[in-house]
């Protein structure tokens, strides 16, 4: 893996770089010339669950080299995933509805962190993509307001505040499933 220092910093301001982690992600991971359109496709980060225990056995990131904003974006994106399935290594993983919120939050952050028209114009692109049939990034994209709003440099909490609204949205779900009519 070869990692952008910016995107080191960029982690290591908001309280989620580790050093063992990166290792076992450098030794996770494959880099695709993104220059090539089939091969930026693969660009994702991959988990593999024991089918039988629902155990988390490992991540494998694919990420492509660093050219310009969307590359950058892209792997703020991944690397997210990333980080926050780490921990879940070795314990019971299922991917829900908020599966792709805190990509989006630390996409948005970063943006946000380094000001710059292209950068907000490929987020600006990347949001345009969402609509109601794409249930995780359409819940992501209505949490993140809400996480910018109380952001902290808290990892830990903004997991919590995204598990509550995860449960939150179930309830709701199975709330409209048993209405009386
Ligand atoms: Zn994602």
């Amino acid at each position: 893996m070869v990692i952008d220092h910016r995107l080191i910093d960029f982690f290591k301001k908001h309280k989620l770089y580790n050093k063992e982690m990166f290792k076992y992600f450098e030794e996770h991971s494959t880099m695709i010339d993104p220059n090539y359109e089939d091969e930026r496709m693969l660009t994702g980060c991959a988990y593999s669950i024991d089918r039988y225990t629902g155990i988390l056995k490992d991540i494998h990131i694919t990420l492509p080299y660093i050219i310009d904003e969307s590359t950058l974006l892209d792997s703020v994106h991944e690397l997210t995933h990333a980080i926050f399935s780490y921990y879940k290594i070795g314990k019971r993983f299922e991917k829900d509805i908020t599966i792709e919120t805190l990509p989006l939050l630390y996409e948005r952050l970063y943006i946000m962190d380094n000001p710059s028209q292209k950068l907000e114009a490929y987020g600006k692109h990347l949001d345009s993509l969402i609509d109601e049939t794409d249930p995780e990034y359409y819940f992501a994209i209505n949490a993140r307001e809400t996480l910018l709003k109380s952001y902290n440099y808290n990892p830990t909490q903004m997991i919590k505040i995204v598990s509550q609204m995860g449960k939150k949205y179930y309830f709701n779900e199975w709330k409209n499933k048993h209405k009386r009519r």
